[in-house]
């Protein structure tokens, strides 16, 4: 357990809660976006060590969950279609669209197969030379560089039967739109380690200043999200508004240069829409012009689609940090893993997913930040 066993440290998470107990005087609000820290956080309890003034709020950091229902509608529609093979993450089988999953359209005869990576999609295309193949390409700058590849890859070998449903969201944009809002309780961010690993950290200096809010970088396992919470309290009670990086055996300021070259040339920012928060401007990457041919919402016509959100959802306000998943009232009834309501229940990274497989049926009694 070389590289894992070290991060996961009873004794020193416990100094670190310590720690950050010792250095609180008031109650704070901080954001982890990444839903992979949201699980992180309540599979161990993190929530729990804490001390009441330190208030956890849930980002709209989950790929599947943010994914708007017109894309899923369409990657519906598009999976419905004779001679189309439609590729996917398996979370995305499950998230409800207006009327139905990528489940049952596989059900209803559609071919419909799940793939762990989009160069698996590509493969596809090669062996299947008479139909056209589709891989749904969602998510934040973290699986980006593997989709640019593919398609990357099926321009370079002339694959004329392969394309791509672009759905792609970019962190930063959402911390800009997080701390405009109106309402806004944020006053500081855990930003996601393997993003930065991509990215880097230079986007993040001027968010930092014009909001007047500390963003520590940090990673997954539970003594990388507590290092990550004792610097952002750090940060807050001495007013000190700057970037940290706390994740600096993965990330650089810098970050992979190559997946960025690859990320400018196959992808052009693009205004975005985020289920249940609405239209980000310039929050996304689309296909660029030189890699036209490939975007599968030109391939097929797929443009009148209508959609209809589920009135009990308010995976929007859960997304935003407005409410807990608890507090809604749904959750646990209506909505389960075995019956979800919104995508926030479906995807191994959605926060009210989290709540329910790690046990948080109630409210978290918090102290009010004003
Ligand atoms: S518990 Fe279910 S219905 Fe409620 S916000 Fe979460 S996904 Fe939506």
């Amino acid at each position: 357990m070389k590289y894992l066993a070290e991060f996961r440290d009873g004794d020193i998470a416990q100094k670190l809660a310590a720690d950050i107990r010792a250095i609180t005087t008031r109650p704070w609000a901080i954001m982890e976006v990444c839903g992979g820290q949201t699980h992180s956080i309540l599979r161990n309890g993190i929530d729990q060590l804490l001390p009441p003034e330190v208030e956890l709020i849930h980002g709209p950091g989950c790929p599947v969950c943010v994914t708007p229902l017109d894309m899923i509608d369409k990657a519906l529609a598009i999976a419905a279609l004779p001679g189309v093979i439609f590729t996917s993450f398996g979370d995305m089988l499950r998230v409800p669209g207006s009327e139905k999953d990528l489940f049952r359209v596989k059900s209803e005869g559609g071919d419909v197969r799940i793939v762990y990576s989009p160069l698996d999609a590509v493969q596809i295309a090669r062996e299947n030379p008479a139909k056209q193949v589709v891989f749904f390409g969602i998510g934040f700058e973290t699986t980006a560089p593997a989709n640019a590849m593919a398609v990357h890859l099926a321009k370079r070998e002339g694959l004329g039967n392969f394309s791509m449903l672009v759905s792609h969201v970019l962190v930063p944009p959402a911390i800009d739109a997080i701390m405009s809002a109106p309402g806004n309780r944020v006053q500081a961010f855990l930003a996601a380690g393997h993003v930065c690993s991509v990215m880097g950290f230079w986007q993040y200096p001027p968010l930092a200043t014009r909001h007047a809010v500390p963003i520590v970088i940090t990673g997954f396992e539970p003594l990388d999200v507590l290092e990550g919470i004792r610097r952002t309290v750090q940060c807050l009670e001495t007013a000190d508004y700057r970037v940290d990086n706390a994740y600096a055996r993965v990330v650089t300021f810098d970050g992979n240069a190559p997946a960025q070259a690859l990320l400018a040339e196959v992808f052009t920012v693009t205004d975005r829409a985020w289920r249940g928060i609405g239209v980000i401007p310039a929050s996304g990457w689309r296909l660029s012009d030189a890699y036209a041919d490939y975007d599968a919402e030109h391939r097929f016509d797929v443009g009148a689609i209508r959609t209809v959100e589920s009135a009990l959802c308010r995976a929007g306000e859960v997304l935003q940090g407005s409410i807990k998943p608890s507090q809604c009232e749904a959750f646990g009834t209506q909505c389960t893993p075995r019956t979800p309501l919104g995508a926030t229940m479906v995807s191994s990274e959605g926060a009210c997913a989290a709540y329910f497989n790690y046990g948080r049926f109630h409210t978290l009694e918090r102290a009010t930040v004003g």
